[in-house]
């Protein structure tokens, strides 16, 4: 995509390394968010204890130090709480102890977690607990909190009863086929999923039995992997096995036992690995969400090694990734996969483009990349991919997920069904909304940095300081930030500058500061706060157009942020829970549009009395659009081929 083309990425990264002059955090504090809030079982004053070589420069905050305030974020947020509370411990226990041997009369789930189907167990085992801790540390739910408690309780039997530290619900014989080079669906991707979910039980619960039970699964991965050779392990690894590296470093970061790098190696795919060191493109025909998972694991063996190869591999991948293959809406891939040499994305538009489990990862991958060197432009492409790719694949008003977002023009979007589906997107969704209060705020030790303009509050008590961000952003162009300090404290506050904005401008205490900042860069604001102070952003936004990088005339228009999309026929109500995908074929004629194609105010406008609402100017079928986040029951249209008038 053009906003995103990799020779304006590298230059800007530059001056963004050189303008970042930031202190480096004295103290090596815990950096990722997984083992944000850690403190060392071990240890007894209680301290955080760091094994991270590599520090991020800017940290985000403990989760439960941000709670979110109304607003579409909130909306998506509720509606997966309250999704995660329907699911019952008992049915998602099923098919663990009917692999035990433990009786179990409850009603088993369906789609991907039915007692037939290879992958069971990834989210009644995995994706749910992570999804609650999270949910917990955003929102404090002692409910789900206790009810993930008792999940993990019971899987402890289900372990207990297994021996070996094996952990799953579907038999092990599955990795027998595994090593056998058999047909078999993706075990190792399975028991990442339970593993990162016990982990993040301890992480962000506190739940003792949940290390001890991550742990004990370690080993028994530790004794399968072992024994393989280097040649055959790397043929395992031609089988999805999700971010079992990222997993195994985490509990490194957690225990501080070396052997966990050790196996956590062992999952390095070096066919994948090699060509991204050596900054060779050879992603095409790759399976994407098989792979993203393993740039991840990268990130963080790099964070925890200093090993800068690896640090390498993530920047190449991302970049690569997000200039090349990605759309509009932050997001990428098509029918699951790469299917084209780079840039070329004008033919891969259909009603399986693009998964959602890719932007969740992508977006977590961008988390690293921010940490290392804090570049708005970083931010610029988490902020689209939350309000167009995340934003509007749940379904607000029962939390179901979407597995596709389709962006062939004429489709609609298919949600899941509550019970029936449990898809990974079902899985990486129910993390995705539990955990949106975990970007919008970064810091360092003299600094605050407001990335995402989300109404939300931000405790800061070592600083003695709250922030209150208040706005109905995106439909509010701008956002209010009150200030509550115990004592009146310097700090920098910086404010991100998006790459859409269109003039803008920003007050303290009503007072209009003389300067700005360039799009993609943070506004530095340094001074000393005291209750009461006000920042008042004005965050301008305007038409813009987001053409394919190799065919100018197939465009989407967007409205600073947000991706724009015509809302078409309506969608019965059946047709919009279900299957992943309409198929192809079933999608609704969609008109070419005429007009010049380098000026999208050729051809829309504002409504000027509804907000974030357009029509169409001059077009044999007159079009509304709105965000495509706000399309739940209709079909809809993103990408337009524009033809200009005089051809
Ligand atoms: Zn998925």
């Amino acid at each position: 995509m053009a906003l995103f083309s990799r020779r304006h990425f590298m230059t800007t990264s530059a001056a963004a390394a050189s303008a970042a002059l930031l202190s480096r955090i004295a103290v090596a504090a815990p950096q990722d968010p997984v083992v944000n809030a850690l403190v060392d079982p071990k240890k007894k004053d209680g301290k955080p204890v760091s094994r991270e070589k590599v520090s991020w420069k800017l940290l985000p905050f403990p989760m439960k130090q941000v709670r979110l305030g109304d607003g579409p974020c909130k909306i998506a947020m509720e509606a997966d709480r309250q999704y995660l509370h329907s699911l019952p411990p008992d049915r998602l226990l099923h098919t663990f102890r009917i692999n035990a041997g433990i009786p179990s009369s409850a009603q088993p789930l369906g789609g991907w977690e039915a007692p037939d189907c290879e992958l069971r167990g990834h989210y009644a085992g995995g994706h749910y607990l992570s999804a609650c801790a999270l949910m917990y540390a955003s929102t404090g739910d002692d409910d789900l909190k206790n009810n993930a408690n008792t999940l993990v309780a019971g899987l402890g039997k289900c372990q207990s009863q297994l021996k070996s530290g094996y952990l799953s619900a579907f038999p092990i014989e599955f990795f027998d086929r595994l090593r056998e080079r058999q047909r078999v669906w993706a075990p190792f991707y399975t028991i990442h999923k339970i593993m990162a979910g016990l982990l993040d039980m301890y992480v962000y619960c506190g739940n003792e039995q949940a290390l001890d039970m991550t742990e004990k699964m370690a080993g028994w991965v530790a004794g399968y992997t072992g024994p393989l050779s280097y040649d055959h392990m790397q043929r395992v690894l031609g089988t999805e096995f999700g971010g079992m590296g990222e997993v195994l470093c985490n509990l490194y970061a957690v225990t501080g036992k070396e052997y966990y790098l050790e196996v956590a190696q062992r999952f390095d795919k070096k066919a994948f690995f090699d060509p991204l060191a050596a900054h060779r493109d050879e992603l095409k025909g790759l399976h994407v969400n098989t792979h993203i998972p393993q740039v991840i694991a990268a990130a963080r063996y790099y964070e925890l090694t200093g090993d800068r190869r690896y640090r390498d591999i993530a920047e190449y991948f991302f970049d690569e990734v997000v200039s090349e293959r990605s759309y509009c809406t932050g997001g990428t891939s098509n029918g699951e996969s790469w299917n084209t040499d780079p840039g070329k994305l004008s033919t891969e538009l259909g009603p399986s483009s693009t998964e959602c489990c890719c932007a969740y990862n992508m977006m977590k991958l961008s988390r690293h990349l921010f940490g290392w060197s804090p570049d708005a432009r970083l931010m610029d492409y988490y902020e689209r991919t939350v309000f167009n790719h995340r934003l509007g694949t749940i379904n607000p008003e029962d939390g179901t997920m979407m597995y596709y977002l389709p962006l062939a023009s004429g489709y609609w979007k298919t949600f899941g069904k509550p019970f029936d589906s449990l898809w990974c997107c079902t899985g990486t969704g129910s993390e995705e909304y539990a955990k949106l209060t975990d970007s919008i705020y970064f810091h360092d030790d003299n600094s605050l940095y407001v990335n995402l303009y989300i109404d939300s509050q931000l405790e800061w008590p070592e600083k003695g300081l709250r922030f209150k961000q208040e706005t109905r952003f995106p439909e509010e162009q701008g956002t209010t930030i009150t200030v509550s300090a115990k004592d009146p404290a310097q700090l920098a506050v910086n404010l991100r500058i998006p790459y859409w904005i269109q003039g803008g401008s920003v007050k303290i205490n009503g007072t209009a500061l003389p300067a700005f900042s360039s799009p993609s860069s943070y506004l530095t604001i340094n001074r000393v706060w005291k209750t009461g102070d006000k920042i008042e952003l004005s965050l301008p936004m305007g038409l813009h157009i987001d053409a394919m990088p190799d065919d100018q005339t197939i465009q989407a228009a967007m409205y600073g942020p947000l991706v724009l999309a015509a809302r078409l026929d309506p969608v019965k109500k059946e047709m919009s829970h279900g299957d992943y995908e309409p198929k192809p074929g079933d999608q609704q004629k969609v008109p070419d549009i005429t007009a010049d194609p380098s000026r999208p105010t050729a051809w829309i406008e504002p409504d000027g009395k509804q907000p974030l609402t357009f029509h169409s100017v001059g077009q044999a079928q007159p079009l509304t659009m709105v965000p495509l986040y706000k399309v739940i029951h209709e079909r809809y249209a993103v990408y337009w081929k524009v033809n200009n008038k005089s051809v």
